[in-house]
């Protein structure tokens, strides 16, 4: 793998992150979050499901799943300094990459008017299956439309023009795991503890908090040394796609 650069946040004012479930974005990105909203960074969550599916083995009723849900998710969101989180509401299990879902998703990046979009991988990856979940490819590819062309072209879903929402460019995305190259990265050591903190408030999702903490853990070790950080450090690693 090419060794990977830093991720250059100079300039960034706002930040949207597209996830297919509540959790997702803590696995993926609190991290880096975290170290946005430190740097003064605005970041908004946008979820596309309650992720009411999940957590089978908890005993908790699907009416009750996805309230509690996005009650996590907002707490871990308010761990990492992200206030403003959108849930969409698409039933857990099956996101497809529908014009319907790329005009929602528009809606709220002509709303919003981030200057970076963090989204999942469209890409399977074999290696990873977790990552690769059928809603978080289809979340990939609905939310790599709705940043190009969708938001930017005025006569594209012409009723968030009705609506009063002017287009809008995003000028590069951040592409999470599962994406066939890797390119940059965000050194998360003064994050991590927060990080773990934001993952562990999907208490209906862990059975097992201390295995989960130790599995991300290393994952963030593991992307410290592909970045070339020093032992001791933690990372989180992205594909930078440029999209103006
Ligand atoms: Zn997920």
């Amino acid at each position: 793998m090419a060794s990977l650069e830093p991720l250059d946040l100079t300039g960034v004012e706002r930040v949207l992150a597209v996830m297919a479930h509540p959790d997702d974005v803590d696995f993926g990105w609190a991290g880096s979050i975290a170290t946005m909203t430190d740097a003064g960074i605005d970041v908004t969550y946008c979820i596309v499901t309650d992720g009411d599916a999940g957590g089978s083995e908890t005993g908790i009723s699907r009416v009750e799943m996805g309230p509690r849900r996005r009650d996590e998710q907002r707490a871990a969101a308010g761990i990492v300094g992200v206030t403003d989180v959108h849930f969409l509401g698409y039933p857990d299990g099956r996101v497809e990459p529908t014009l319907a879902l790329r005009r929602d998703l528009s809606r709220v990046i002509r709303q919003v008017r981030p200057h970076r979009v963090m989204t999942q991988s469209s890409e399977r990856n074999l290696d990873r299956m977790y990552a690769s979940h059928p809603d978080h490819l289809a979340t990939g590819e609905a939310t790599l439309c709705a940043v190009y062309p969708d938001a930017r072209n005025r006569w594209a879903h012409p009723e968030l023009a009705d609506e009063g929402l002017e287009p809008w460019i995003v000028a590069e995305m951040y592409v999470g795991v599962g994406t066939s190259s890797l390119t940059h990265f965000v050194d998360i050591t003064a994050a991590v503890d927060r990080k773990v903190a934001a993952l562990l408030s999907h208490k209906s999702q862990l059975p097992d908090p201390k295995a989960t903490e130790k599995m991300v853990r290393d994952w963030a070790a593991a992307n410290a040394t592909a970045a070339e950080l020093p032992a001791g450090r933690y990372a989180e690693a992205m594909r930078l796609v440029p999209t103006a």
